[in-house]
């Protein structure tokens, strides 16, 4: 049997949550909204399932195999890919050699790979293999890791890196299920963002699936020297031998958080919630991979106190992987969200005053960001144009805590009851499909504001720069106590260390981000003997510290070094980017590059696509491209 145009309009309904037509007759109506960021063409052929069979060779650093697709079709002649920096080999049609063409190469976008199809081909199957100018990947050396003894590799696929490693239509608005098999050394083990292993094979083959239609950018790979552990049915931690322990204890609430989660917004669909511990240079606090969060290991700071960055990734399983950005210009669709339901998980685990001091971080973190894009105040509104841009310019704080300030304003406008019943049916109802922020605004004014004859501005949260006046305040006892030691400190020279004594790292963030410009060395000094900042070992105060020492042309303790052994070690974007700013902010510019210089191999393309702008750093041989 063809595949009916009914059959075709149900799966794009399935996908995209559009409305039913009114005869079967009826031709395809589509719904997807124009995408800046791929070639694909889905309402005239779409890919919904994925059966990936590759093999991973560290020695040549390279992924190679086959990728083969269901696909839907509505009449038409071509199905178009994305693909960057890969080597396509051969296409099939339904197992028959078909012609293909790879377009023109974009900066960022890469190529579209156009592929003859007929308006019957069910299957295509692509044969491939990934190049050194892969930007999804990085291939760790054993000395990169925390054992020191294997080689690892993982993947970055937000928010348009997944061509980079698997030929795919590489929207958010395109969901596939997708299963693997991977081959990979047999002293290593294969993790993906689908049901995982709990054990190395003999054979080093490792088979996947992810029966949940997901978007590309969610599909992931990590292969390392790692072993499991459980930390209850549904959660558990997968680490290096040398981490493994640490992880765990710092991890050990995950099963709370997702109970948390699920009592707020409902029930956790994707069975597993595992966390990945990767080697430093993982480029982001956390990636929401779904079943697998990718995690820094810059979180473990032995006190579960850095652990909100897990409830981040959990609420992903809602916000972003349930239902997703249709663009990356809705971006604030997936975060803002995220950081809104963070901060409840947070407050049902340890308290309001603790979620409190998280928000004013949050607000305090948005009042930078207003500050850097001053001169660019359309990159302040919730919803972005970045058409023509790289989508990870766009992901700036902005979606974060702008978007999380409108949410909170909105909850505490409408009352919590009513809005958590909001979003829990929002959720429900668009459960694996993507949302505009269009989309969005009449869901909100139609469920939430008109039935309740409750006035709001929407708009100017939305498509206006900066922040509204009606924003919710917020407050923190904890962060009063915090400043009016560090004025005392300031004016008085009174410093007491027993007042710190059950600080946690964000009162000592807050102490040390709101130090006055007119703070001296000498101040920094007295501090630095009484507490030893420049020694922590929370990796979340040596980063605020580190940028106050370059602030305040601090060199006490040996700091300098320590700056330059932290810069070369970590390669979490926001930790490197805050300093490197520093420096910059501070004319010390030969000072970072001679660093850069030292630490750039260690860092994924994602932070050195980053740091070489804000440094205008040009390598002598073009790496990333
Ligand atoms: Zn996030």
């Amino acid at each position: 049997m063809k595949t009916p145009k009914i059959l075709f309009y149900l799966i794009l309904c399935i996908m995209s949550g559009c409305a039913q037509p009114k005869e079967k007759e009826e031709v395809v109506v589509y719904s997807y909204v124009e995408e800046p960021h791929s070639y694909a063409r889905p309402n005239n052929a779409f890919i919904n399932h994925l059966n990936l069979d590759i093999s991973v060779d560290f020695d040549n650093e390279i992924i190679k195999g086959k990728a083969t697709y269901d696909i839907v079709t509505n009449n038409s002649t071509q199905i178009i890919l994305d693909s960057k920096h890969l080597d396509i080999e051969s296409v099939m049609a339904d197992g028959k050699e078909t012609e293909f063409s790879l377009g023109a190469n974009d900066k960022i976008l890469g190529q579209p790979l156009t592929i003859t199809i007929t308006k019957d081909t069910k299957k295509i199957e692509i044969t491939y293999k990934t190049t050194k100018d892969t930007e999804a990947l990085q291939w760790l050396k054993p000395e990169q890791t925390a054992d020191k003894t294997k080689p690892f590799l993982f993947t970055q696929g937000q928010a348009i890196l997944t061509r980079t490693w698997i030929p795919i239509q590489d929207s958010p608005q395109i969901r596939l299920t997708y299963e693997a098999n991977v081959q990979v050394p047999k002293d290593l083990m294969a993790v993906m963002s689908a049901e995982n292993p709990k054990e190395k094979t003999e054979n080093g083959l490792y088979h996947f699936r992810m029966k949940q239609a997901i978007p590309a950018y969610l599909i992931a790979l990590a292969v390392g020297d790692l072993s499991y552990k459980a930390i209850s049915e549904r959660t558990g931690v997968y680490a290096e031998k040398s981490m493994h322990n640490k992880a765990f204890d710092e991890f050990s609430d995950m099963e709370k958080m997702v109970s948390a989660a699920e009592s707020l917004y409902g029930d956790y669909v994707w069975e597993q919630f595992d966390v990945i511990v990767l080697p430093p240079s993982f480029p982001f606090g956390g990636m929401e991979n779904p079943r697998l969060t990718f995690a820094t290991p810059t979180v473990i700071a032995g006190d579960k106190s850095l652990t909100s960055l897990i409830a981040h990734e959990l609420a992903h399983s809602w916000s972003g992987n349930l239902v997703t950005n249709s663009t990356w210009n809705d971006f604030w669709i997936n975060e803002g969200f995220t950081v809104y339901f963070e901060m409840r998980i947070m407050e049902a685990l340890y308290g309001k005053e603790y979620a409190d001091m998280l928000a004013l971080i949050s607000r305090q973190d948005l009042d930078d960001e207003l500050t850097n894009l001053k001169d660019t105040p359309n990159a302040t509104k919730l919803k972005l144009n970045l058409k023509g841009k790289n989508p990870d310019d766009g992901m700036n704080s902005i979606a974060y805590d702008k978007g999380y300030l409108f949410l909170r304003t909105l909850e505490e406008t409408v009352g919590r009851d009513q809005f958590d019943a909001f979003l829990k049916q929002y959720f429900k109802e668009h459960a694996f499909s993507t949302m505009t922020t269009e989309k969005f605004v009449t869901y909100l004014n139609t469920n939430l504001l008109e039935k309740n004859k409750i006035s709001f501005n929407t708009d100017e949260w939305i498509n206006q720069p900066g922040i509204p006046q009606n924003q919710a305040v917020i407050t923190s006892e904890k962060f009063k106590n915090v400043d009016h030691i560090l004025q005392e400190f300031i004016v008085e020279s009174k410093f007491d260390k027993e007042v710190t004594k059950d600080w946690t790292p964000q009162e000592w963030v807050h102490f040390i981000r709101n130090f006055p410009a007119t703070m001296t060395v000498e101040q920094m000094k007295t501090l630095d003997d009484i507490l030893n900042l420049t020694n922590s070992s929370n990796s979340y105060i040596q980063m605020v510290w580190y940028e106050q020492a370059l602030n305040h042309d601090y060199h006490g303790k040996n700091v300098d070094a320590k700056i330059e052994e932290f810069l070369t070690s970590v390669g979490r974007r926001w930790y490197v980017e805050t300093i490197f700013k520093a420096f910059k902010r501070n004319n010390k510019m030969e000072d970072a590059l001679k660093i850069y210089e030292k630490s750039r191999p260690n860092y994924h393309s994602v932070t050195v696509k980053t740091i070489d702008d804000l440094l205008g750093f040009e390598p002598e041989e073009e790496v990333i491209k």
